[in-house]
């Protein structure tokens, strides 16, 4: 069960109600975030909802049965928007655009991809700063310097910044450069990092594990919320199944899976998903036509040149072009009532 608590509720009040959840034997866990206080309560035995809704200091009362609870639209219908402020926002009925780079390289690099994002209206970048590689010989990233350069020339245009954060000691070092932090897929279920990231008052998204599924995406998430973060978003990156004509395969079911069972925003890789420049925008679409709420995708200047990823990575033009596509889609996806 989630028990929403009134924001005034006394101590007294909190002791009493805890008291009389666990005397039904569920064990309760406080959690206090950004929006709401709340009290989860876990257990199988059959109990009087109302025993317990008309107790001081309760605003509300669900019963969810799903493992995971507090990021389940059984107590939440309203989707959540994430803000990150100056008019940028990731939110059912909108439609986020998040372009830029695997890796980034270098500040003539970076101003090259900001000026691609303000002449295209797009207002989030994306870029790792510090890469997860499979071979420990590549690229793997500029650091934190890098993300302090691109904090510079990013904020005085206005463009928000996703960067993935790759272990706990990285986050507060991060704190001031960052928009979104990006949990990447190798560290989906990293709990460690989830917990921490629980405790930062700025966005995260996390991408669905290599092998994970929709269920322990969803887990992931209840992490970062039950740790006090409820700013999330969710990331479908495409899973490792037995096709190898793709790098992954772009598990598009995921979608409005996730959209029903979540009340948070998703929002679709398509560049990771299929691996395969040409097909990006064609499974860009899709995730549109899917319901994603946005899509992120990988742009470099001279994606031949790219440190890393540049087989799956649109040049400006083409990228100019998906843009526009996608804009045009999700003015048609609103036309049909089904999404
Ligand atoms: C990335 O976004 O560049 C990345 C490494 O993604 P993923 O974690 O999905 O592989
Ligand atoms: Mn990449």
């Amino acid at each position: 069960m989630i028990i929403q608590l009134q924001p005034d509720i006394s101590q007294a009040q909190k002791e009493k109600l805890i008291a009389q959840v666990q005397g039904i034997c569920y064990k309760t866990t406080e959690v206090k975030t950004q929006l709401g206080d709340y009290i989860i309560g876990i257990g199988k035995n059959e109990f009087d909802i109302r025993k317990i809704g008309q107790m001081d200091g309760i605003l509300d009362i669900h019963i969810v049965s799903d493992e995971y609870k507090l990021v389940s639209k059984k107590w939440k219908v309203k989707p959540t928007s994430v803000d990150l402020g100056d008019g940028v926002c990731i939110k059912d009925g909108e439609m986020a655009i998040i372009t830029g780079p695997c890796s980034i390289e270098s500040e003539e690099q970076i101003r090259k991809v900001v000026n691609h994002c303000v002449e295209n209206g797009v207002r989030m970048m994306r870029g790792g700063v510090f890469k997860p590689r499979t071979s420990p010989y590549a690229f793997r990233g500029m650091g934190i310097e890098g993300l302090k350069l691109w904090h510079d020339i990013a904020s005085e245009a206005g463009v928000k910044i996703v960067t993935e954060v790759m272990q706990t000691s990285q986050i507060e070092e991060m704190y001031p450069y960052v928009d979104v932090y990006q949990v990447g897929a190798r560290n989906s279920q990293n709990f460690n990092l989830l917990d921490e990231l629980g405790k930062v008052d700025k966005a995260v998204m996390i991408k669905r594990g290599i092998s994970g599924t929709i269920e322990e995406l969803l887990q992931s998430a209840e992490y970062v919320f039950s740790g006090g973060n409820e700013k999330l978003i969710l990331c479908e990156r495409g899973i490792r199944t037995y096709e190898r004509a793709s790098r992954n395969t772009l598990d598009l079911n995921a979608v409005p899976i996730l959209k029903a069972k979540s009340h948070l925003p998703v929002i679709v890789d398509p560049s990771h998903g299929i691996g395969i420049r040409e097909f990006v925008p064609q499974m860009a679409l899709a995730g549109v036509m899917a319901g994603a709420d946005g899509i992120i995708y990988e742009s470099h200047e001279v994606p031949e040149k790219a440190y890393s990823d540049g087989q799956q990575t649109l040049d400006f033009a083409q990228s100019a072009k998906l843009i526009s596509w996608i804009r045009q889609s999700f003015a048609m996806r609103k036309t049909f009532d089904l999404l």
